[in-house]
């Protein structure tokens, strides 16, 4: 992947060019990348969304849970994703960003059948993940984005940094936080930010707790369940893990670790020492 006369090239992507966009972005920009969701059912669906004339809205990039990457607005060009946004005293995010919009259908309604996203559809618990979101209190329930989709946003992130003099990587709802909830918690933000802009983390002290370092643990409870999720509603993948289990802790997200013993899984980090 590359970035060649303002355009990504490389496997998989594609260029369609969207007639919402104005100006050229000025000397010195882009300097910050925002994340978006889709909050539908298709990429085909949001890329004709996002060319639409009518709806005059756009970003620059639409990445699929398929592995496609479409192109919609050149890199120097202002695209429409971000809407009436400030942050850090800086407003009007359009004039100085690239926009990266991930095909999700965002946040999910738990009924009898599943959990149902605002246009309908029904979607099954491994495509689900129970979290807070950094703008709310109480967790809820998101559609899970694919590997491939967080590999590819974290690949172009790298390729734009390369490229540009981005200092900034924001979500949607950091820069509008009383409209807009996207990316949402199932997208690793912080992870993205603090992998790609080591920078931040020198600056603000508070970014550095994010930085996982692999470690042991022990199992204080008698039986300890392990998910392939990190809360209670997710499936165990396999038997209980016995009082005083040794564990390789790979990860940690809102009280749960990520460890490995045999199985990969989830455990709550209430119940382990280390
Ligand atoms: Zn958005």
């Amino acid at each position: 992947m590359e970035i060649k006369n303002h355009r990504l090239k490389g496997k998989n992507i594609k260029y369609q060019e969207s007639p919402n966009h104005s100006g050229k972005l000025k000397n010195g920009v882009p300097d910050t990348i925002v994340i978006h969701y889709t909050s539908g059912g298709s990429v085909e669906g949001a890329i004709s969304t996002l060319c639409n004339p009518i709806i005059k809205a756009s970003a620059h990039l639409v990445i699929g849970r398929d592995k496609s990457i479409t192109q919609l607005v050149n890199f120097d060009t202002i695209a429409w994703h971000a809407g009436r946004s400030s942050y850090k005293g800086r407003n009007s995010f359009n004039n100085f960003s690239i926009g990266i919009e991930i095909d999700n259908a965002g946040k999910l309604e738990k009924s009898e059948a599943g959990y149902v996203a605002w246009f309908g559809r029904n979607y099954q618990s491994k495509d689900v993940i129970k979290a807070v979101h950094r703008n709310q209190s109480e967790s809820t329930y998101w559609h899970k984005y694919t590997e491939d989709q967080i590999e590819l946003v974290f690949e172009i992130c790298e390729e734009l940094i390369k490229t540009y003099p981005i200092e900034l990587i924001v979500g949607h709802e950091e820069i509008a936080p009383s409209r807009k909830i996207d990316p949402g918690p199932a997208f690793p933000l912080d992870k993205l930010r603090t992998r790609l802009l080591s920078h931040n983390r020198a600056e603000d002290g508070s970014d550095e707790k994010i930085v996982f370092t692999q470690k042991m643990g022990v199992v204080t409870a008698n039986r300890l369940n392990i998910r392939s999720d990190p809360w209670l509603g997710a499936k165990t993948v396999a038997p209980p893990l016995a009082g005083g289990t040794e564990l390789k802790i790979l990860d940690e997200t809102n009280g749960w670790y990520h460890v490995d013993i045999v199985h990969k899984g989830w455990v709550s980090k209430k119940y382990v020492s280390s």
